[in-house]
C-alpha cells in the first residue's frame, strides 16, 4: 500500500471521532505530519488526540487438547466465540490484566506461561469508528472451577484444529501460531 492511500484508510477509521476538544471544547482541526500518521489538535488550547492503540490483553488456555472459547454478550461481535480477555485498565501489567479479565470472565485463577506474541485487532468497532487494539496474547494454565458469567452466554472447550471462527480474525491467527508452537 502505498503512503498516500494509507493515510486515506486512516483517516476514514479516524474520521468524525471527535467534534470538539474533550479539554476545553475549543474547536479540533486535523494535523497531516510528513510521516506519522494524521490526527485532531485543538486550535484553542493545543491538545492533540493521537490515535494510538488500545491495550488489550487474551487468554489462550489449553485443557487436554482443547481451548477454552466463550460467547459474546456485548458489542462489537456479540454471539461470536471468544477467549478470556479484555482492555487494560489504567497502568496495570499485561500480566495482572490477562490475571483479572480472566477471573471477572471465567472465575478461573489464570497463570500465563508464555507469550504467544502481540496482534493487532483492527475489527474492533466501538460507536461509530474501528478503534485500534493491541493485544497481548498469552498462554498459560487455569486453575479452579469455571463459573458463568454474564460475560459469556455459552463456554466450550474446543479442540484447536476445529475453531474456524472466533470473533476477530487475527484470533485464527493466534490459534495458528499457538498450534506452530514447539
Ligand atoms: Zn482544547
Amino acid at each position: 500500500m502505498n503512503r498516500s492511500s494509507q493515510v486515506k484508510r486512516h483517516v476514514s477509521h479516524v474520521r468524525s471521532y471527535f467534534s470538539y476538544c474533550p479539554r476545553c471544547a475549543g474547536r479540533l482541526e486535523w494535523r497531516q505530519p510528513r510521516i506519522e500518521a494524521p490526527y485532531q489538535r485543538c486550535t484553542a488550547c493545543g491538545y492533540s488526540m493521537f490515535n494510538n492503540p488500545i491495550g488489550a490483553t487474551e487468554a489462550i488456555i489449553i485443557r487436554n487438547g482443547k481451548m477454552l472459547v466463550m460467547r459474546r454478550t456485548r458489542q462489537p461481535r456479540k454471539g461470536y466465540w471468544d477467549s478470556p480477555g479484555g482492555f487494560m485498565d489504567g497502568f496495570e501489567t499485561p500480566e495482572h490484566g490477562v490475571i483479572r479479565e480472566v477471573r471477572e470472565e471465567t472465575g478461573l485463577t489464570f497463570k500465563p506461561k508464555r507469550l504467544i506474541g502481540v496482534y493487532v485487532n483492527d475489527q474492533y468497532r466501538y460507536h461509530d469508528r474501528n478503534v485500534p487494539v493491541i493485544v497481548v496474547t498469552f498462554l498459560g494454565s487455569a486453575s479452579g472451577r469455571l463459573k458463568h458469567t454474564e460475560e459469556a452466554s455459552a463456554y466450550a472447550w474446543r479442540p484447536l484444529r476445529s475453531i474456524r471462527h472466533m470473533a476477530f480474525r487475527y484470533q485464527l491467527k493466534v490459534i495458528r501460531d499457538v498450534r506452530r508452537l514447539p
